[in-house]
């Protein structure tokens, strides 16, 4: 009798990664039927407790693919730890999750005769699970839920640290860094700000070099689009199999803890109300970072600028004050006919009406693919983990978007002035010299890259091959 083939996910439990590893567990197991189910092994971390919120219904409509809870982990990695260095924190978080995934996967194997584990995919953070794989004799993949280049610096990492074991200096200025898979040399600076704090550095070196030990590594980029990294890994003979299985993207039944119902009505029928490609949306990802003062000289911008506008300001949960209480007086009232200040965004749906001419972004891996998606031009204002790379990637490497800022880290006290801002919103709403229609043939391609016989769509075939004959 023909054994059933079930595949075992393991994802970071926040927004970015979850909810797309999601998707591309229903991509594999829609894309034929020699996957026949897949298991996410769940669990939480202290900062992202609504896990199962989104997994649940996003699994609902798919019910071969099945949801198991780990047991929560015996003293967790100090929460010190995560305010100095979040990668360290994560990496610890994982290893003390090692033995539960041990436990589940055994029982998972065991439990059936009719059943064979094909193989472990792994959030690129859940990578040093690749030993349990080894342990039990199954082989595993890592999904990266960033762009090629970011892999690119990974495979550089270890490589460098051969030479100089020690994290990255924010002093040494102008340095360029010759990663390859980039078409230029990368300036340091924006380079994850991780890799400038040691423990974090030490983690992210570690994942790096664990990458080695997997039988191959997913991305969630296509190759029409980063077209000089993936031809950079085809050429690669000692190193993990690369497949580029993207844009793989949640854009259905995403329902949020953060969104208010009423005000997602209320922001679609403003919308509603725009003339086409009228609308600056500002939205910073799940984290939306921005202090007081900041955020005063975005509305002055915007002021300047004059355009319509839908802005989500996200509340941070420490703070006690409402961040609109910084705003400049008076500029509700000012603004009411220009625009719209919101709190959770519902993104996806933003980015796919009409009336939004423009994005400005923190330029989350995941915002960059939903905007080219729906071929929205983006200005770029990075803030943290990888972002900086993925505005390198988007404005130099590709030409595809606005320079607002591509080395600005959050957190550091640096305050980007209310004309700067004006001045890339401006470009970026009168069409970023000829970037709108470069994004709208990208959009197309991306669309193309993942139907039938397209890049992604061959890629996906190929990694389930691999899956079911090893
Ligand atoms: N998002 C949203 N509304 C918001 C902020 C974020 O729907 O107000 C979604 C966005 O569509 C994206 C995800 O949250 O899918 C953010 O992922 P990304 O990789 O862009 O950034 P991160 O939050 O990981 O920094």
């Amino acid at each position: 009798m023909k054994k059933q083939t079930e595949l075992v996910v393991v994802s970071v439990p926040v927004t970015g990664h979850l909810l797309v590893m999601i998707e591309l567990a229903k991509r594999l197991i829609n894309h034929d039927r020699r996957i026949d189910t897949i298991t996410i092994l769940q669990w939480k971390l202290p900062s992202a407790p609504h896990a199962d919120i989104f997994a649940q219904p996003l699994t609902a409509s798919e019910p071969r693919i099945k949801l198991i809870s780990l047991p929560e982990i015996h003293e967790p990695p100090p929460l010190e730890l995560k305010h100095k260095a979040s990668e360290a924190y994560v990496l610890e978080f994982i290893k003390k999750l090692a033995p539960l995934v041990r436990d589940a996967l055994s029982a998972i194997v065991s439990s059936s005769e009719s059943v064979r584990v094909v193989g472990l995919l792994l959030d690129f953070f859940c990578v040093p699970l690749v030993d349990v794989g080894n342990e039990l004799d199954l082989p595993s993949y890592v999904f990266l839920t960033c762009s090629s280049g970011f892999l690119s610096m990974m495979k550089y990492l270890p490589e460098r640290h051969r030479n100089i074991p020690s994290e990255f200096d924010r002093s040494s200025g102008d340095e360029e860094l010759p990663i390859q898979g980039y078409v230029s040399s990368v300036p340091t600076k924006v380079l994850p700000s991780g890799l400038f704090v040691r423990e974090s550095y030490e983690a992210f070196v570690e994942l790096a070099e664990k990458f080695h030990r997997a039988k191959g590594i997913l991305v969630n980029s296509f190759t029409e689009l980063q077209p000089h990294g993936f031809d950079y890994f085809g050429r690669l003979e000692s190193y993990p199999k690369v497949y580029s299985v993207g844009p793989i993207l949640s854009l259905k039944d995403r329902p949020n803890p953060n969104q208010d119902a009423a005000e997602r009505d209320l922001i679609m029928r403003w919308l509603d109300k725009q003339p086409e490609s009228s609308v600056v949306f500002l939205c910073f990802g799940s984290a939306g970072i921005h202090g007081g003062p900041q955020l005063k000289e975005i509305a002055q911008a915007l002021e300047l600028v004059g355009c319509k506008f839908l802005w989500s300001i996200r509340k941070n949960p420490t703070e006690e004050t409402n961040p609109c209480d910084h705003l400049p007086d008076g500029f509700a009232d000012r603004t009411a006919a220009q625009g719209m200040v919101c709190g959770w965004a519902p993104q996806v749906e933003v980015l796919a009406h009409d009336a939004i001419g423009g994005f400005l972004s923190h330029c989350g891996w995941n915002s960059i693919l939903e905007s080219l998606w729906f071929g929205v031009p983006v200005a770029t204002w990075p803030m943290y983990a990888e972002q900086q790379l993925n505005a390198l990637t988007m404005v130099k490497e590709l030409g595809l978007a606005v320079e607002l800022r591509l080395d600005y880290v959050s957190g550091q006290g640096e305050i980007v002035a209310a004309d700067e801002i004006a001045r890339a919103v401006r470009s970026l709403m009168d069409g970023g010299d000829g970037r709108r229609e470069k994004v709208k043939e990208m959009a197309e391609a991306a669309r193309k890259a993942v139907t039938i016989d397209g890049s992604s769509f061959v890629a996906i075939d190929r990694f389930v091959d691999k899956l079911i004959s090893p």
